[in-house]
């Protein structure tokens, strides 16, 4: 098979579809793979490298789209990328269809068969190209908040992990899933004094077990959190109900509770947050500040550290992508169940229920 991968054309995304260990792979299961030139540099990956792993490198994504059978990328297709998608060809990308009527009367129109890596499913339930970026996203949650935490970045000054005979920081991890247990992990690592908050009692459970007693476990609640954050530091926002936007664990009014200078770091803000007082932010102006607590909203988090989330979000494609090229699109989703999850139009039908729901259309 032929597979394309352009250059990510969305505002500041560095991240690249396939790296040149994927397009070694995929080489040396016969396919061809075409690179657009300069397509990998934000991540670090030179073409020389791509060539180097046996791929071709073209010189515009026009040349992508026209010759590959399924198109590689990270983002949802831009306007100029959709219209340059047709019936037959294969689209293997994060779509996030629902909210986003526009692209998806782009995609049904344009016929493409449409694979969304968010809502491929594993064994365990979970979302296997979802999670990479969570584990990305957590474990930078509590360094961003270390460095708001500084006085020049308006933090209230304090090192995370202290120093011997001084307490170390406080932090509050509200939602102990993949966010919050990477966060977790970082910050017992820095030597913060680290308690997760969650519903699920068993979440709770394997964390306790999996940390021994390097953090504190709580269930969550508005009376727990309304005391903990009164002597916290940093609280990270990490809850997700899926399909649902995230719901507000911290009003404004309780800001005034806590420490002047205490840091929020909202990763769910791409699911509208979970502070009431968190608005997204962007890598260039990341942080801003309400009642005198720092805030810390950007909604693409993995963005600033391009190299390891194209490298982490390539690992977790690469089977399926190798599934789809070597299989055909039809074979690899009769086989492959939770593949199948991710199949969001083909030409020109919705396939997608939850999406149909959200966009009031047949699916
Ligand atoms: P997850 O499903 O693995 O974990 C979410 C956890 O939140 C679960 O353990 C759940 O029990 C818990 N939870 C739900 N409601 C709660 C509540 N009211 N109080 C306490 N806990 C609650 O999800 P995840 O992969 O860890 O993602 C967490 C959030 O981070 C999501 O909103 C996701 O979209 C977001 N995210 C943001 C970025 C970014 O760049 N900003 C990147 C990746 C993920």
């Amino acid at each position: 098979m032929k597979i394309g991968c352009p250059r990510e054309i969305k505002p500041q995304e560095f991240r690249v579809g396939m790296t040149p260990a994927a397009a070694a792979e995929a080489a040396a299961h016969g396919h061809q793979v075409l690179i657009e030139a300069g397509a990998g540099q934000g991540a670090g990956f030179a073409d020389e490298d791509y060539l180097a792993a046996g791929a071709r490198i073209v010189p515009d994504a026009a040349a992508v789209f026209a010759e590959a059978e399924m198109i590689v990328k990270v983002k949802e297709p831009q306007a100029a990328e959709r219209a340059m998608l047709r019936r037959g060809q294969l689209l293997f990308t994060y779509l996030h269809l629902a909210p986003d009527p526009e692209q998806t009367r782009d995609l049904l129109a344009s016929g493409v068969t449409a694979i969304a890596y968010e809502t491929v499913t594993d064994a365990r339930g979970g979302l296997p190209l979802l999670a990479p970026m969570s584990e990305v996203a957590g474990r930078l949650a509590p360094q961003v908040g270390a460095w708001a935490l500084q006085k020049a970045n308006g933090g209230r000054g304090v090192l995370l992990g202290g120093v011997p005979g001084v307490r170390p920081a406080n932090v509050l991890i509200i939602g102990g899933g993949v966010v919050g247990a990477a966060a977790a992990r970082v910050a017992v690592g820095m030597g913060a004094n680290v308690t997760v908050m969650d519903r699920s009692l068993p979440r709770l459970s394997l964390l306790d077990d999996l940390f021994m007693g390097k953090l504190t476990t709580q269930h969550v609640s508005a009376a727990a959190t309304a005391d903990l954050i009164q002597t916290a530091d940093m609280v990270v926002g990490a809850v997700l109900v899926p399909g649902a936007a995230a719901p507000k664990l911290v009003s404004r009014d309780q800001l005034a509770t806590m420490p002047r200078g205490a840091v929020l770091v909202d990763v769910a803000i791409d699911q509208g947050g979970c502070f009431e007082t968190s608005h997204a932010t962007t890598h260039q102006d990341p942080i801003y500040e309400v009642d005198g607590v720092i805030h810390y909203c950007v909604a693409n988090m993995p963005g600033a550290v391009a190299r390891t989330s194209t490298q982490a979000l390539g690992n977790a494609t690469l089977p399926f992508l190798l599934a789809l090229a070597d299989k055909g699109w039809r074979r690899a989703l009769q086989e492959d169940a939770h593949l199948r999850a991710g199949l969001a139009t083909h030409e020109g039908q919705l396939t997608s229920p939850p999406v149909g729901a959200s966009l009031g259309l047949a699916a």
